[in-house]
């Protein structure tokens, strides 16, 4: 029997996807449904968000591949670009945009005149030296792909690395070069805003914003919470209790000894483990709700259980447990587990069935 079940809510992301359309009401909106949407499943969700943004981000080909298989043909952006001809040809077919970061995909452009013309999103390393040209480079990369019949239109986008953090000068300091950047070259579409940035940092929203996480419910910010921003966890992971027993006072419980009760406790088993994608690290003390009430998981987490101390209170087997979602924010649990909930959700395995309401 397998009880760790992943229940989705598609009025929780339309509700999201609403938030992002009056915060940014100017803007487009890219929504990242790179790995599996974070996790709830990339057709489904893609499916359910496209009738409400403009265009859908994922890491590679693959991914679009997919979603264009599933029948969704909204405009999909490559968000590491393509690495071969073939790739470059199939993006062209298949209206896709691509992400260009580096010289041998200017190159690569270049070498294709022929065929139909596609959006360049040309992208600028404003400091976060992850991908992207350097500023000083961009306005030759600019001319280069302006001049192509393979590019129809350029969008110059830049990759926020600390708007997480509201206390970090980097935000502002990237925010600059890229301002001095649009400044020297013409009016073109921009790009800059994450969840992070669509929440908080307004003059950052341009033409396109692209939000991720906050389209799935959950706070980018350490110090403020979903609920306070008005965003609704779109997956609830669940299970059940299969067994529940006695501990007397000093009886380890779970591999490697790691927790024992002070008193005699009972322990309630909940099927769900490592192997489902529930963080082996999350430590004791980590939240669990089993009959909408918050227990601590004590023990280590295995592969297809975790240990939950219940105290004296009447928990049954078949009783259901909520792991994070409504109710217990993944936010927190990530907390507990010394991650953060993109990590959480992406990490779910096969193992777990979806299920959208
Ligand atoms: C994943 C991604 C985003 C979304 O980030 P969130 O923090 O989930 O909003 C935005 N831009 C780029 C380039 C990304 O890779």
């Amino acid at each position: 029997m397998r009880d760790a079940t992943l229940l989705l809510s598609r009025e929780a992301l339309l509700h999201n996807v609403a938030r992002v359309r009056a915060l940014a009401p100017q803007s487009r909106v890219l929504a990242m449904v790179k790995a599996e949407a974070y996790g709830h499943g990339a057709t489904t969700t893609a499916a359910f968000l496209a009738p409400h943004v403009d265009a859908l981000g994922v890491a590679f080909l693959e991914e679009a591949l997919a979603l264009r298989d599933a029948g969704i043909d909204t405009p999909i952006v490559l968000m590491e670009g393509v690495f071969n001809d073939y790739e470059l040809a199939t993006a062209r077919a298949k209206n896709m945009h691509v992400m260009v970061h580096q010289h041998a995909q200017v190159d690569m452009l270049a070498r294709h005149p022929q065929g139909l013309p596609l959006t360049a999103w040309l992208k600028v390393d404003s400091g976060m030296h992850r991908l992207g040209f350097r500023p000083d480079e961009v306005p030759d990369v600019y001319h280069r792909l302006e001049a192509m019949p393979a590019v129809a239109r350029i969008v110059v986008c830049s990759h926020f690395a600390a708007a997480d953090d509201p206390a970090s000068p980097q935000t502002e300091q990237q925010f600059r070069v890229m301002q001095q950047l649009a400044a020297a070259l013409p009016a073109l579409p921009l790009s800059l805003a994450n969840s992070a940035a669509v929440l908080r940092l307004p003059e950052t929203h341009h033409q396109w914003v692209r939000p991720g996480i906050m389209l799935y419910g959950s706070s980018p910010f350490v110090e403020e919470s979903a609920e306070s921003l008005d965003l609704k966890p779109v997956m609830t992971l669940v299970s059940r209790v299969i067994a529940v027993r006695d501990i007397r006072a000093g009886e380890p419980v779970g591999y490697s000894a790691t927790w024992a009760p002070a008193e005699d406790t009972r322990i309630a088993v909940v099927a769900i483990g490592y192997g489902d994608g529930y963080p082996r690290h999350a430590p004791s003390g980590t939240p669990v709700l089993i009959n909408g009430k918050r227990y601590p998981l004590v023990g280590r987490v295995s592969m297809d259980m975790i240990t939950v101390d219940i105290g004296d209170d009447n928990v049954q087997p078949g009783d259901s447990a909520v792991l994070w979602g409504t109710g217990l924010s993944a936010d927190e649990v990530a907390r507990h587990a010394g991650t953060i909930s993109y990590e959480l959700f992406c990490r779910l395995t096969s193992r777990v069935s979806r299920i959208w309401q």
